[in-house]
């Protein structure tokens, strides 16, 4: 990997970063101006005016309420009502909407049960046809999410996954989850990650990308390719049909339009909140490009 973008991906991690950004308010603003494009805004207000705006495009969207890594009760609670009004205003809005959740954020760390019972109080307010989707996240939770999802399916709950092409284990994460029926939007991986468990990012996880992505459809559970690589994204959509596209807000907006005009199903993950500052490294070390 590039050394900048190593960089700006071990930043985006850093708290006394994080921390030092959002104590000098003109310094904030000035990394929001930055982030901007990527988020849907500060307020679920915010954040719907955006979501109606790409829903008008004929996009559909995944709204996610920005943060991970909550440990302790207090602040959960906070995050459990942010997610439960978010919910809510789904109903309002006119168009294929997800509610997307990071399982860390929603307590995964102080327990597997207490994330669950947080997790099947939002999919009960989810609108009808509207799918949890569940996000993935570093190495060390992956087998707690990938259990939670197993779990979650099996009750019934409308559920997506995501799984990251570059950890060696995704393979047999893939053949769980479609015996399940569970959907599932293939990324690249977002996470430094030791070479023991993940593929180094490049040829080696685009290579694998393909393979899984193959090996998603054929299991006939759905594919979402949740990627801006337009190489892989168009030699894939030329051989797995019914195929979705998924991307991120601010990115290749251009291309998203593209491939609605062209008949692909695009859906947007849209995150919003003031938790910014981690999401904005991520993003900036991947605009570096290959
Ligand atoms: C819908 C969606 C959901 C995701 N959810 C998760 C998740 O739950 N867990 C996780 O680990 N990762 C997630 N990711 C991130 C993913 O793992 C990659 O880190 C990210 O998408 C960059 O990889 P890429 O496939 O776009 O390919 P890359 O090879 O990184 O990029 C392809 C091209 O797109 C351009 N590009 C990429 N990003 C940007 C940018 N920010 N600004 C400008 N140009 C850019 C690059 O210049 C490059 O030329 C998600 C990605 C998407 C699209």
């Amino acid at each position: 990997m590039a050394p900048l973008r190593r960089a700006l991906y071990a930043l985006a991690t850093n708290p006394q970063l994080e921390s030092a950004v959002h104590a000098v308010a003109p310094v904030e603003e000035l990394a929001y101006h930055a982030a901007r494009r990527y988020v849907a805004g500060r307020t679920l207000d915010e954040a719907l005016t955006t979501v109606r705006r790409l829903v008008d495009h004929g996009l559909a969207v995944s709204l996610d309420l920005f943060g991970e890594g909550v440990d302790d009760e207090a602040a959960l609670a906070d995050v459990v009502d942010g997610y439960r009004r978010a919910a809510a205003a789904l109903g309002d809005v006119d168009g294929d909407v997800y509610l997307e959740i990071v399982p860390s954020h929603l307590g995964l760390d102080l327990g597997a049960d207490i994330c669950r019972r947080h997790v099947e109080e939002l999919v009960g307010m989810l609108p009808a046809g509207a799918r949890l989707e569940i996000s993935a996240e570093e190495s060390r939770r992956t087998p707690r999410i990938v259990d939670l999802t197993l779990a979650l399916a099996a009750a019934g709950a409308p559920v997506q996954a995501t799984v990251q092409a570059n950890l060696r284990r995704s393979p047999a994460d893939v053949d769980r989850l479609a015996a399940s029926g569970v959907p599932i939007r293939l990324v690249k991986g977002a996470y430094l990650e030791p070479a023991s468990v993940a593929h180094p990012w490049g040829e080696e996880t685009d290579l694998v990308y393909v393979r899984l992505a193959r090996q998603v459809h054929a299991a006939g559970s759905g594919l979402v390719l949740a990627t801006h690589d337009r190489v892989l994204r168009e030699a894939l959509l030329e051989t797995l049909p019914g195929t979705t596209v998924a991307m991120l807000l601010g990115v290749r907006e251009d291309d998203a339009r593209t491939l609605v005009a062209r008949g692909h199903p695009v859906r947007i993950y849209a995150p919003y909140g003031d938790s910014w500052f981690r999401y904005l490294m991520r993003r900036l070390a991947e605009a570096q490009g290959a």
